[in-house]
């Protein structure tokens, strides 16, 4: 195939090219063009992993997409927003661990106003000077402008003051709007909104991660079309610093429907790394794929296993629930023959697997967001103005009983 002898010479794939190579190239074969792409960026055969903690703040979300099992609508009786404290707490647990940021994304929850954001992102840079946030996708910038009638570059500087240092690739899903009308995430961000925020974040100087999420209602030809859309905004900016693609998980959904087989995973994950060449990083999906093909990943163009996974609510809420913590990630790494190495947010190397450095505690099983059956409500949400009318009559009974109580 000419298409393979060219990545084979390190030279960039048409998206022609790239389809014919995805359609008909063997499995075998499209691991050994990405390995080989893998080994030209990462010649020392390190794979890195970062310890931090992925949060959502919120389940309450207006948005409704067909594919998510995580939401709840507004007033819901699980809905839930996280305190201060809660989250607080959380970080104080990640650190215990050698954790260095929060992966922090929620739903559009039309009671938290961008003030409750500035103010949650300032107290933890308070408290936690040099732990990072990397957090708010795209979705949730655009959520934001629309509530607070500002634009997106207003929003994300706002955020940056208060102390954002990175914003997460979720909700890119498949950036076509064909795709995107179907899986009801058009009104949420439409393939160009999406793009846009990540333009006016990388020219705010922030980096950014990129995701794609298939096998749903997509052809092949689109998922080649998002591939592109993010290599020529890499091309523009230069602010990804990774790209991770995921399955469609379809349990407890709207959409229903099956999973994409690992095969297709790593035949993805191939495609992906051979036509975005002007990335340096992908990570491995293992928290939807499992251990093993994430293992197999890093000969399918992965050279990151992403995050050590202390807490997960979103993908175990569609089915699936794979837990590693450093040790077991450290242990797949090394029984693929590569060298692990704990990274930071940038993808700076931070040093060797921590347990050996310290003890640690394990983390055997995923926390979540609450326990089950709690369903406090914050006090500080007593100081920010709520839009729904559940979320306005919870501010009148949190406000009587904050004057009762003074
Ligand atoms: S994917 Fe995100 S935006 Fe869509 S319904 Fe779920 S929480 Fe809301």
């Amino acid at each position: 195939m000419i298409s393979a002898d060219k990545v084979r010479a390190g030279e960039r794939v048409s998206g022609d090219e790239a389809l014919a190579l995805y359609r008909h190239a063997s499995t075998a074969l499209l691991g050994q063009l990405a390995d080989a792409v893998r080994a030209r960026k990462h010649p020392n055969r390190v794979v890195t992993y970062i310890i931090d903690r992925n949060v959502n703040y919120t389940n309450v979300c207006v948005a409704k997409c067909t594919f998510c099992a995580f939401y709840r609508d507004v007033g819901s009786t699980d809905g839930y927003v996280l305190g201060f404290d809660e989250l607080f707490r959380k970080i104080d647990e990640t650190i215990a661990v050698g954790g260095v940021q929060l992966l922090l994304q929620g739903g559009h929850n039309p009671d938290l106003p961008l003030s409750w954001y500035e103010d949650l992102f300032q107290a933890i840079k308070a408290r936690y000077p040099t732990f990072k946030l990397h957090a708010l996708s795209p979705p949730e910038v655009i959520h934001l402008s629309r509530l607070s009638q500002l634009p997106v570059p207003v929003v994300i500087g706002r955020l940056i003051d208060a102390g954002l240092d990175s914003i997460p690739g979720g909700g890119a899903e498949i950036l076509v709007d064909r795709v995107r009308k179907e899986l009801h995430c058009y009104g949420k961000a439409t393939a160009d909104e999406w793009i846009e925020v990540m333009r006016h974040a990388h020219r705010a100087g922030l980096r950014t991660t990129a995701t794609m999420m298939y096998g749903t209602v997509e052809t092949d030809e689109e998922r080649i079309e998002h591939l592109l859309r993010l290599r020529s905004l890499q091309d523009e900016t230069g602010g990804f610093t990774a790209f991770i693609t995921w399955s469609y998980q379809p349990s407890n959904t709207a959409r229903g429907g099956s999973e994409a087989t690992g095969i297709d995973y790593l035949r993805t994950l191939a495609i992906a790394r051979i036509v975005l060449d002007n990335f340096d990083n992908l990570q491995a999906s293992w928290v939807t794929q499992g251990g093993k093909v994430g293992q197999l990943s890093l000969a399918f163009g992965a050279n990151d296993m992403g995050s050590v996974m202390i807490e997960e609510n979103v993908v175990r809420a569609a089915g699936a629930a794979y837990c590693m913590d450093e040790a077991e990630i450290v242990r797949n790494i090394e029984d693929a023959g590569f060298i692990p190495k704990r990274r930071n947010m940038h993808y700076g190397i931070l040093g060797d697997p921590i347990f050996r450095e310290r003890d640690v505690p394990r983390m055997l099983e995923l926390a979540t967001a609450r326990e089950a059956g709690d369903t406090h409500v914050p006090s500080e949400l007593v100081n920010y103005e709520a839009r729904s009318r559940t979320g306005k009559e919870r501010l009148r009974v949190l406000q009587v009983q904050s004057r009762n109580s003074e």
